[in-house]
């Protein structure tokens, strides 16, 4: 066999959500050393969990689950599903414009083979959710990078984006709510992006996966909802909403102008076949789950978790010397600013590396999340507000003596 020191395929593909980072982190817990991981958005390991009734209706579920499914998905779960869209005002949606996935991220890989040929170009947000990049590079594709505007709360710079399209350019991606800002979009600016999208014929892959997690009684609009007429493919799942990450449960639905996708919608029938079907067992807890339980309402009014949690790491950030954020509208995310002058940073993920290395503590560069510039970095605020609180504090002494050579 020919040596594969390197992987012919993903070499050229960044995803630095792995990287140097999660490397020292895995050296450091096989040497037994403990680490507060704040790099994936994942609530089970913070005590997060699915309410322990719809647990039992899914163990009775679940024994029906044995065989493969339509590759679309088993029909009650995809009815539940498009019952959802209803709700959403997404138009049109019916059961065979619907596929479910192990989890948003089979999707993605999905939506962007069937769509990409070579040198195809895709608008993709900075930062990003760095899977969207890989996936769009190893369909062959390109990503190209639109700029979100700290100064204007995230939210897209709507005059950067229609700078970077170009011939070759065949979507855009929205994720709203956004991991890792927790921006929440505006209607007007969802709007000013479907124009662009119809003018210059653009698919929209809108990607919604915590639209149940807005806070301060703010709405979430689809964008498939806001432009009825344009193709759009929505991505969602119980992975956030619902506490229920290890489950591998999402979807996708198409809706718009169906009938210009013709060619599209086979690919994506045939590459759904291809897997024969997602998860079984798993889709079973989609109708209990979007029916009965579809409300994370406690978590994100006052006095829930994820709410207080928010409230506390917003202050104890604005509160360091050195660092500033924007307060996340919704999911569980912060995208601080460090003031890269007074610390002498350079390189962020040598930042990540340094305070890992200290305080035993792991959280993402802002470059894992195709941010040019070394000065932001991610916290996940699923911790409890203890742990948020040995975290500022230890970030603060960290930062009090911290420079890079
Ligand atoms: N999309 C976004 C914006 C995410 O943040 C995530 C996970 O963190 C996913 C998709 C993937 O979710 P899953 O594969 O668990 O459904």
């Amino acid at each position: 066999m020919k040596k594969l020191e390197k992987s012919t395929k993903m070499d050229h593909i960044g995803y630095d959500i792995r990287g140097p980072v999660t490397d020292m982190a895995d050296k450091m817990l096989a040497e037994g050393i403990d680490i507060l991981k704040l790099n994936t958005g994942n609530p089970a390991p913070f005590g997060f969990n699915a309410p322990d009734s719809l647990m039992e209706k899914f163990t009775q579920s679940v024994r029906s689950a044995q065989g493969y499914c339509d590759s679309r998905g088993l029909m009650d779960a995809r009815l539940a599903i498009a019952d959802y869209c209803k709700s959403k005002g997404i138009p049109d949606v019916t059961v065979k414009d619907i596929f479910t996935g192990n989890g948003v991220s089979e999707l993605i890989s999905l939506a962007t083979q069937a769509l990409l040929n070579s040198g195809d170009e895709v608008l993709v947000p900075s930062p990003d959710y760095p899977l969207w990049t890989a996936a769009i590079t190893l369909a062959g594709g390109t990503a190209v990078h639109y700029l979100c505007d700290e100064k204007s709360e995230w939210n897209p710079d709507i005059d950067d984006m229609r700078s970077k399209i170009t011939s070759k350019t065949r979507a855009v991606v929205i994720i709203n709510p956004n991991n890792p800002t927790g921006a929440l979009y505006p209607k007007e600016v969802l709007l000013e992006i479907t124009d662009l999208a119809r003018e210059h014929d653009l698919v929209v892959f809108s990607d919604e996966i915590y639209d149940r997690l807005v806070m301060d009684d703010l709405e979430h609009f689809s964008t498939a909802a806001l432009a009825p007429d344009l193709f759009t493919v929505t991505f969602n799942g119980l992975s956030k909403s619902h506490m229920i990450a290890g489950f591998r449960v999402g979807w996708m639905c198409i809706s718009g102008d169906k009938e210009q996708a013709k060619g599209y919608i086979e690919g994506l029938n045939m590459l759904a076949s291809m897997r024969l079907c997602s998860n079984v067992p798993a889709q079973t807890i989609i109708p209990i789950a979007l029916k009965h339980y579809n409300s994370a309402d406690p978590l994100i009014k006052p006095g829930g978790r994820i709410y207080e949690q928010r409230e506390f790491i917003t202050k104890a950030i604005n509160d360091i010397p050195g660092l500033s954020a924007v307060k996340p509208k919704a999911a569980f995310y912060i995208f601080p600013k460090i003031d890269i002058e007074r610390f002498g940073i350079h390189d962020d993920e040598q930042f990540a590396v340094d305070f890992l290395h200290e305080h035993h503590i792991l959280f993402t560069h802002g470059g894992g999340f195709h941010w040019e510039k070394p000065d932001h970095f991610r916290l996940v605020y699923l911790p409890c507000l203890e742990d948020l609180a040995v975290l500022g504090g230890r970030m603060e002494s960290f930062l009090k003596s911290y420079r890079q050579s």
